[in-house]
């Protein structure tokens, strides 16, 4: 088992897990750019064979707190990835039509089908993060709602959905820095919400809700990994190479081409 990976009803104590941990790699920081290239042209070559496979599927779900870096892992790992096979569902506040179905409704809807890997920018955990800390429905619904998410996850991975789930964990310190970074820089300040200030209060909250999401959900076919997210570097290191692991487990290759392909050659006119 990866060392970031959670099992299940593991007791683990999440505020022990170090954000700033770098123990996967112990050169310098520029080697592990270099690595962190060529562990994107393997995925580059992955993808291209998973897209015309058209047999497997793949969702990866990234949560994370308010400046926990989803959108820069995104924009990391997939860049030069064919984007005809890639998609991103952000998760927002969910309108009107969401919330008159069940929470699970808009989730389904946007899972990958084959040939596909989907990304989800927020997902159906926020059903048992924002959800439980706002408490927006009564305990005993939300609490329901980690049984439900297994079995959903299991009946995608039945059905050939493979699925790695990653938590970005960041230390309050850093979020306040990633903070005063975006009423700083005038290219990010499009991305401060003052709102943000006021989720960061109720951290402690947040924490305990993602120990209970995580710890209750991470399956051997849907499993939990909590990624020291301090430094993009690492983060972008170690979630790239989990992801390229997966898919090369998967033993994919190019569906085979028609038979005797080398006579159309002359049908070429
Ligand atoms: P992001 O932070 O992902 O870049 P936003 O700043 O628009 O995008 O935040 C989306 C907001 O939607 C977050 O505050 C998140 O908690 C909220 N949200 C997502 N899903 C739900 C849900 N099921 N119920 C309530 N709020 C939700």
């Amino acid at each position: 088992m990866h060392i970031y990976q959670i099992s299940n009803n593991d007791k683990f104590d999440i505020k022990k897990l170090d954000p700033n941990d770098t123990k996967l790699w112990k050169k310098d920081k520029k080697a592990a750019k270099d690595e962190l290239r060529d562990l994107r042209k393997k995925l580059i070559d992955l993808q291209r064979t998973l897209y015309a496979q058209h047999k497997h599927k793949i969702l990866i779900v990234l949560q994370a707190m308010d400046a926990g870096g989803k959108d820069g892992t995104i924009k990391s790992i997939f860049k030069g990835v064919n984007p005809q096979g890639v998609r991103v569902a952000g998760f927002k506040v969910p309108t009107q039509e969401e919330r008159e179905h069940d929470y699970l409704w808009r989730i389904h809807k946007r899972t990958p089908r084959n040939g596909e890997i989907v990304i989800f920018n927020r997902s159906h955990y926020e059903d048992v993060l924002v959800v439980r800390v706002h408490q927006l429905v009564p305990e005993k619904v939300w609490k329901k709602r980690y049984d439900h998410i297994i079995r959903f996850e299991r009946l995608l991975s039945e059905e050939g959905t493979t699925i790695l789930k990653f938590f970005l964990n960041i230390s309050q310190e850093e979020q306040k820095e990633r903070f005063l970074e975006r009423i700083e820089k005038p290219e990010k300040q499009w991305k401060f919400n003052p709102n943000d200030l006021e989720e960061r209060k109720l951290w402690e909250d947040y924490m305990q809700a993602y120990q209970d999401a995580i710890s209750k959900t991470s399956t051997a076919y849907a499993p939990w990994f909590v990624i020291p997210a301090n430094r993009n570097w690492y983060r972008d290191y170690v979630i790239t190479s989990i992801i390229v692991e997966t898919m090369e487990n998967l033993k994919m290759h190019y569906p085979n081409p028609v038979e005797n392909i080398e006579q159309f050659k002359d049908a070429i006119i």
